[in-house]
């Protein structure tokens, strides 16, 4: 089981690639954190699939295409302090952890936070800060950041997160009303200024 899996997550990195993912440093991390820890046990054939799947609460772990995607629109560098809003199955938060220095989540429901924190914890990753609220207040107290990805879409960029990131930050945000179309935005902090160029289309649960 565990063998036929591996394989799986292989032939999904392949899969990214096709579909143009280039980063090699995302890559290695998709090859390598565990999704099918992430995914309800009844999910777990399906954890290597490029689609989004059911986690609890009627909320989703993201398709890995995304994940990969928003990853890399990230850009993260290893120095990188970053904030994810939308904790969910912590399966972002622990792509993230692969990648940069630390990580700090927020979620708004608590026992994802807390199943989260446990299987985070459980994989060994020690450096991920998480916060049960609302994450449309950001994290004050450990701003600003070098980067901010958003996993749930609001209709606009909630402002404080505009204000909590450092010049030459970047912020990736999903935003628009959940049955129609939503657009994924790759922001940059210029000289103060929030510049913003569209990565696509896509659907995500709504920002709480
Ligand atoms: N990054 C997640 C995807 C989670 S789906 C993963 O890799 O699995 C979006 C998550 O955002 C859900 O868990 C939902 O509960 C959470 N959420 C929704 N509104 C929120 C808010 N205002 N603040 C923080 N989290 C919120």
């Amino acid at each position: 089981m565990e063998e036929n899996l591996k394989n799986e997550q292989e032939k999904l990195v392949k899969t990214l690639q096709q579909y143009g993912i280039s980063n090699k440093k995302v890559l290695e991390a998709m090859a390598k954190v565990p999704r099918h820890h992430f995914v309800p046990e009844k999910s777990r054939k399906d954890a290597y699939a490029n689609m989004a799947l059911p986690i609890a609460f009627g909320q989703t772990i993201s398709q890995p295409y995304i994940v990969a995607l928003m990853t890399e629109l990230l850009d993260p560098q290893p120095s990188y302090k970053v904030l994810e809003l939308g904790t969910g199955s912590g399966y972002q938060s622990a792509i993230l952890a692969e990648l940069v220095q630390k990580v700090y989540t927020v979620e708004l429901l608590p026992s994802l936070s807390v199943a989260a924190q446990e299987l985070l914890a459980s994989l060994g990753y020690g450096n991920i800060e998480f916060r049960i609220g609302d994450g449309k207040q950001g994290w004050p107290e450990a701003a600003p950041f070098d980067a901010i990805m958003v996993t749930a879409a609001p209709r606009t960029l909630p402002p404080k997160l505009a204000s909590q990131l450092k010049e030459g930050g970047r912020l990736v945000i999903p935003t628009g009303i959940s049955a129609e179309t939503q657009t994924l935005w790759k922001y940059e902090k210029r000289n103060a200024i929030l510049y913003k160029a569209s990565a696509g289309y896509v659907r995500f649960v709504p920002l709480l």
